[in-house]
């Protein structure tokens, strides 16, 4: 619950505002940018949301923000009603992001895949009663796919309610040592038809994506969309081995994917060869930034 005693200058006046325990995750950017920017190292509301849709996402801001650091002078009951139902908030083609990001994760992104051999958590929300119903009403969850150890947050509460399995890379284990699947080496993993575990080893020595249907990449800490340099980019830091990150920046190149859906970071969707174009770009900076090849 934000605090109006706490609430920062920066905010413009009026009812939204963020208050000084933002831990500056960049969730309510993401949400909804036309009314949050980072200034100073916090986020601010820069623009009163003007219509219905703006208020909206605003409000799934609140909701999502993951130390309730967005408040409101006056609540509107209804129009907070609208934005929980909205989530697991819908992308595409059964894939949904989840909302309620945790503090546990430092307010990563979590994404829920409705599909019919079981449903698929990537990585973890809040463990609350309305996301647990709606994962309920679409027939539970079959596996939690854990990106690597710092996404962790409540899916151990997800995976005892709903019988699911965990799924880690081994040198992230310690994040999750009762996980029932544990993925070994480098190589990629099939996981059913639709489903290949990619070891991307560099944030952590543990890192993985996900690929679903050769469309949706799901790329906790690895990749991310910058909106602001339109390009993709990956950890300048906070790495486990620079070499290795490079390694597994180069090594999905030999995937195509339209999505990329990131625990941290904007999510985006491009033609593929758009997002292979982006990707080789991104490879290229950083080979000429960091000499490494
Ligand atoms: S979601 Fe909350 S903690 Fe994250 S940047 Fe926005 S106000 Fe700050």
């Amino acid at each position: 619950m934000a605090n109006p005693s706490k609430r920062l200058d920066s905010n413009v006046p009026g009812n939204f505002y963020v208050d000084a325990t933002c831990i500056n995750c960049d969730t309510c950017r993401q949400l909804a940018p036309l009314s949050f920017e980072e200034i100073g190292g916090y986020s601010a509301v820069s623009c009163q949301p003007g219509d219905t849709d703006q208020v909206h996402h605003a409000y799934q801001a609140l909701l999502a923000c993951p130390v309730g650091s967005i408040g409101t002078e006056q609540s509107n009951k209804s129009r907070l009603q609208a934005a929980i139902g909205s989530f697991p908030l819908h992308l595409e083609d059964g894939v949904s992001y989840c909302g309620f990001n945790s503090e546990k994760s430092f307010g990563a992104n979590s994404f829920f895949i409705d599909h019919p051999d079981g449903n698929w958590l990537i990585d973890s929300p809040r463990y609350i009663k309305h996301l647990v119903e709606a994962f309920e009403q679409r027939g539970g969850i079959a596996h939690i796919f854990l990106t690597h150890k710092d996404d962790v947050a409540d899916a151990d509460k997800y995976a005892a309610h709903f019988g699911a399995e965990r799924i880690i890379h081994q040198a992230d284990l310690e994040a999750a040592p009762a996980a029932e699947r544990v993925i070994v080496g480098e190589e990629m993993v099939c996981i059913g038809s639709e489903f290949q575990v990619i070891p991307v080893p560099g944030h952590t020595a543990g890192s993985m994506a996900l690929l679903y249907r050769g469309r949706f990449l799901f790329t906790g800490d690895h990749l991310w969309w910058d909106s602001h340099s339109r390009s993709l980019e990956a950890p300048t830091r906070l790495i486990w081995r620079k070499w290795t990150l490079m390694d597994s920046i180069r090594k999905l190149l030999d995937y195509r994917f339209e999505w990329v859906l990131a625990g941290h970071g904007d999510r985006v969707q491009r033609a593929s060869g758009d997002m292979h174009a982006h990707l080789l770009a991104l490879l290229k900076r950083r080979e000429k930034r960091t000499g490494l090849r």
